[in-house]
C-alpha cells in the first residue's frame, strides 16, 4: 500500500514533463483560458495539433453526434468512415493505401515495419536499415527514439536497436555509402524538421534522397507527422517540391486535437503488409473516423490552404522586421508555411516563460529556437495581436535576459 502522502497536486503523475505553472480550462478557437482567469493567445496549440484551433464548432457537432451513434468496434470489421478518409487520403497524395493509428509515433512504427517487411517479401531480409538524419524527431516508442537518434531520448534505455544509420544531412557522401549499402532499406526524414528547429529541406535535398533511393532499391519515407495536412500551405509539405515519398506518416492535426496517426504508403510500398502482419485496436475506431473526416476535410480545401499561405507570408513578412529591430535577440527565421522557428540568441525557455507571462503561449524547439505553431485558420487580426505580444516578449527578453551577460 502507498502510504506516502502526496505533497503536489501532480504528485501522482510520473515527472516526465518540466510543465508550465498553467492549470488549463477551456478553448476557443486560439484561446485558451487557465483556472485562475488568465486568457492566452495560444501559438502551441497541442504542438501543431489543433489545426482548427480550440473547440472548432464543426467539430464538436462531429463530436456529439457520432457520441450517440458508434465509438468503437474491431477492426475485424468494415468501418465505412475509415475507408472514406484512406479514399481522401489517397486521392489528395502519392498513396494508394493507409494504415490509421492512434498517435505519430504508432505511424512511424508501422513504416519502419513496413520496410523491413517489404524487402522480407521481395527476398531480401537482410534489408533491415532506415537512414535517419540529425535534428529528427520521429515519436518517443522504443523504435521510434531509436529512429530519431537523439542522445538525450534513446541514453539509458538500454542498447540501441539495430538497424538505424544516423547521419548528417549535409554529409552526401555517408548518405551516398549507406544508402549504397546491401543491408539499405529506407530513408526517413521530415521535409520540414518540426522538434528539430523547424529546419525546411530544400528540393535538391530531397531529389538527392530520391535519387538515392530510386538508385538502390529503397525506400523514400517522409515523416509529415507534423508538417503534413495542410500546415505549410499545401496539403503535404512536399507537395511544394513534387518529389513524392513511397511512405508518408502524417498524425497531429489530422484529427484536429482527436488522437488519430496513419501511414499512407504505394501500393508496392505496402504489399509486405498482408493479413496478420500488422494491426491495432484502436486505430482508425469510428469515432475517431468521424472526426478525422470533418478536421482532414475543413483543413484540406483550398480555400484553407490559401488562407495559410496569406496568413503565414504576412506572418514571416512582419516577423523578418523584428528581427531587423531586434538583430541582437532573433538570429534567424525558419521554417515553412505555419510551421514558423525563430532561433534566438537568449535562452528558449526563459524567452517562453516571457511569452506567457505577456499571455502568449509558444512552444520550444532544439538549436535554442522557438516554434510559432497556430491554429491553421488564424485571422490576420489574430496574428497581429499574436505579433504584438512577440514583440513586448523580445523587448523584455532584451532588457532583462541578454544584460545578465556581461557586456
Ligand atoms: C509529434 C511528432 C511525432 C510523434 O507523434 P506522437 O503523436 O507524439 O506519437 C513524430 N514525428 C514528428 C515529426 C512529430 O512532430
Amino acid at each position: 500500500m502507498n502510504t506516502t502522502s502526496p505533497t503536489a497536486p501532480d504528485d501522482h503523475l510520473f515527472s516526465v514533463y518540466a510543465r508550465a505553472q498553467v492549470e488549463v480550462e477551456r478553448g476557443e478557437g486560439v484561446r485558451l483560458y487557465a483556472r485562475d482567469g488568465r486568457v492566452f493567445v495560444d501559438l502551441v496549440q497541442g504542438i501543431a495539433t489543433n489545426g482548427l484551433g480550440h473547440c472548432h464548432p464543426k467539430l464538436v457537432e462531429t463530436v456529439k453526434a457520432q457520441a450517440e451513434k458508434l465509438w468503437h468496434v474491431s477492426n475485424i470489421f468494415r468501418i465505412p468512415d475509415q475507408e472514406a478518409l484512406a479514399g481522401k487520403l489517397c486521392d489528395d497524395s502519392f498513396a494508394d493505401q493507409v494504415f490509421f493509428t492512434n498517435s505519430g509515433t504508432e505511424a512511424i512504427e508501422c513504416a519502419l515495419k513496413l520496410a523491413r517487411k517489404y524487402h522480407d517479401a521481395k527476398g531480401n531480409p537482410e534489408r533491415i536499415d532506415v537512414i535517419t538524419f540529425k535534428g529528427a524527431f520521429h515519436g518517443r516508442s522504443y523504435a521510434a527514439v531509436n529512429a530519431g537518434g537523439n542522445e538525450s531520448y534513446t541514453k539509458g534505455f538500454g542498447p540501441k536497436l539495430p538497424g538505424f544509420v544516423h547521419l548528417s544531412l549535409d554529409d552526401h557522401d555517408a548518405i551516398k555509402a549507406a544508402a549504397e549499402a546491401p543491408t539499405a532499406a529506407a530513408i526517413l526524414v521530415e521535409p520540414v524538421q518540426g522538434e528539430g528547429g523547424a529546419r525546411a529541406l530544400t528540393e535538391q535535398e530531397l531529389r538527392f534522397l530520391r535519387d538515392l533511393c530510386d538508385a538502390n532499391g529503397l525506400l523514400l519515407m517522409y515523416d509529415e507527422i507534423q508538417c503534413g495536412v495542410g500546415r505549410t500551405g499545401k496539403i503535404w509539405a512536399y507537395q511544394w517540391s513534387g518529389i513524392e515519398p513511397d511512405v508518408l506518416t502524417t498524425a497531429k492535426a489530422l484529427g484536429g486535437g482527436f488522437p488519430i496517426g496513419a501511414c499512407l504508403a504505394t501500393r508496392d510500398a505496402a504489399s509486405g503488409m498482408v493479413p496478420g502482419t500488422h494491426g491495432s485496436t484502436f486505430g482508425g475506431n469510428p469515432f475517431a473516423m468521424a472526426v478525422g473526416l470533418t478536421a482532414y476535410g475543413e483543413l484540406s480545401t483550398q480555400a484553407s490552404l490559401d488562407h495559410v499561405n496569406e496568413v503565414s507570408g504576412f506572418l514571416r513578412q512582419q516577423l523578418q522586421g523584428l528581427k531587423a529591430a531586434f538583430p541582437d535577440v532573433i538570429e534567424d527565421i525558419r521554417g515553412k508555411g505555419l510551421l514558423v522557428g525563430i532561433k534566438i540568441t537568449p535562452n528558449n525557455r526563459e524567452v517562453m516563460a516571457l511569452a506567457r507571462d505577456k499571455g502568449l503561449l509558444i512552444a520550444g524547439g532544439s538549436d535554442n529556437c522557438v516554434r510559432l505553431l497556430p491554429p491553421l485558420n488564424l485571422t490576420i487580426d489574430e496574428a497581429r495581436e499574436a505579433l504584438g505580444l512577440l514583440e513586448q516578449t523580445f523587448q523584455t527578453a532584451r532588457e532583462t535576459l541578454l544584460s545578465k551577460e556581461p557586456v
